[in-house]
């Protein structure tokens, strides 16, 4: 199969309610929505990079740039004959992983669409209801935090993730305990630590969080190992992990006892079944992570999460909890036990709103295969032929 077309939206959402973590406060997510087409066959995908570089280097921009001048043209160049070719004929372009998931996710959409199953099915998934879980921001005080946390339990959440940074942390753990004596909770401090912070994560140990995620750097396995040898509460790496040799080496020197899983920060599904895969063989238990996704990226979270080892309540959560617009025409609802239908329709399952999504978005583009077939290369060296079609520019 040769992808025909692609089109690619800038869509700049409001946050109903601002979200801040220890690298950021924001009150908008501008995503990349990439929709391809072939063979009568349509899919979707949505990027996830924040607007600022504060997750990974990557944003909306580099994204437009990544899939507009090298990865779309590649995939014109490429016979794709299974979802997971797509990774293989873009493996040569590094880092970029969030731009290579805006549409390797749409190929694996399109792919469940022309089969006519829906896309856990392709993937292996096994659950037809995931866990969900909510990821909640840091708040002003401990009174606002326990208040939302009161509202999200009573909406049916099975466990509730709390973003730290310092000077929002010890006590924060402490409060939440002390409120729900037998509540899952969970601790994000997306890398706002070092091993200097080893005493306050001993006292935290007190609270029995679920987890700590990403305590440390962002880019760091060997301190995490270090502080998981002092702590008793498992640590959940996210930003550290971008593959499954990631995962592999965290597990094998004790830098983590769960993952978080996110499609986009390893490159598209095919690399997010990988993780799993690894984690599973090491009985390492993982969960569907979030970056606020709007309605495209959240189906795909929730194909994602019916694979097996997805054993843990995710960040997979309501739609209506973050965005007042939906590009979606079935909205993810979470019942009140807690957990969220997977998608019985052929691909991600759900109605994309396309007039709403051209209407809305700020930036369109389409792009099409050049109509001369000497510029396509032999399928074993793709990387001349890119260099080659930007030479000429
Ligand atoms: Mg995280």
């Amino acid at each position: 199969m040769r992808i025909e077309r692609v089109e690619l939206f800038v869509v700049r959402l409001p946050l109903k309610r601002a979200y801040e973590t220890s690298g950021s406060r924001e009150t908008h997510q501008t995503r990349v929505l990439a929709r391809v087409e072939s063979e009568g066959a349509v899919g979707w995908g949505e990027s996830v990079a924040p607007e600022l570089p504060w997750y990974s280097g990557e944003t909306p921009k580099t994204i437009w740039y990544a899939l507009e001048e090298i990865i779309v043209p590649q995939l014109f160049e490429s016979e794709l004959e299974r979802p997971e070719d797509t990774e293989r004929v873009l493996g040569w372009i590094r880092e970029h992983r969030m731009a290579k998931a805006t549409i390797e996710m749409a190929i694996w959409d399109l792919f469940a669409k022309r089969s006519g199953v829906p896309l856990a099915a392709l993937l292996g998934g096994t659950r037809d209801r995931i866990l969900c879980g909510v990821a909640i921001g840091i708040h002003p005080d401990i009174a606002s935090l326990l208040a939302t946390i009161e509202r999200e339990l009573s909406a049916g959440y099975q466990r509730v993730k709390v973003k730290i940074k310092p000077g929002w942390d010890g006590h924060v753990a402490e409060a939440i305990r002390n409120a729900y004596p037998d509540l899952p909770f969970m601790l994000d401090a997306n890398s706002a630590y070092s091993l200097a912070d080893i005493p306050l994560f001993k006292r935290i140990d007190a609270y029995t969080p679920m987890m700590i995620e990403q305590p440390l750097a962002h880019d760091d396995l060997v301190d995490h190992a270090t502080l998981q040898r002092e702590i008793s509460t498992p640590i959940c790496l996210d930003e550290s992990i971008h593959s499954g040799e990631d995962a592999r080496k965290a597990i094998e020197i004790g830098a983590t006892r769960i993952v978080n899983i996110k499609a986009g920060r390893v490159g598209g599904l095919a690399s997010a079944r990988r993780v799993h895969d690894v984690c599973r063989d090491a009985d390492i238990p993982v969960w569907c992570g979030g970056m606020l996704e709007m309605g495209i990226g959240r189906a795909h979270n929730v194909h994602l999460a019916s694979l097996p080892n997805f054993s843990l309540p995710g960040d997979v959560s309501a739609s209506e909890r973050y965005f007042a617009t939906e590009i979606i025409g079935e909205p993810f609802t979470v019942t009140p036990d807690g957990t969220m239908k997977v998608p019985t329709g052929p691909g991600i399952g759900v109605t994309v709103l396309e007039g709403r999504i051209r209407e809305i978005a700020e930036q369109a583009r389409e792009l099409r295969p050049p109509t001369t077939v000497a510029r396509r290369s032999p399928p074993s060296s793709p990387r001349p032929a890119v260099a080659k079609r930007r030479s000429h520019r």
